[in-house]
Order: C-alpha cells, then structure tokens, then sequence
C-alpha cells in the first residue's frame, strides 16, 4: 500500500519534471499527392495517401 501523495508538488517541479516531456523532433515532409506537410514515412493526414501501399 502506499502511493498517496502527501504534498502537492509546486509549479517548479511539475515544470521539472515535464521538461522531458516535449517530442523528438518529426521528420517532415511534404505529400507528393496534395503537397500537405505530413510525416515522412506516414499516412497522409490530408489526403489519405501512404508512401508504402503497393501500386
Ligand atoms: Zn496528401
């Protein structure tokens, strides 16, 4: 048992501890079908298309 949180934390250690939280950097490029910003490698987020769908 045990787990309860006695204290609340401050704004400065929530803050410390989501300084880790932020993603790695994505990798973007642009469709070659509509010329939407999307993620390399990934499923069109505007026109549906995927880079590695046969034919
Ligand atoms: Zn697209």
């Amino acid at each position: 048992m045990g787990g309860v949180p006695t204290k609340h934390h401050t704004r400065s250690k929530t803050g410390r501890r989501r300084s880790h939280h932020a993603l790695k950097s994505q990798n973007i490029s642009v469709c070659p079908e509509c010329k939407h910003p999307m993620i390399s490698h990934r499923t069109c987020p505007n026109c549906g298309y995927r880079p590695n769908k046969k034919a």
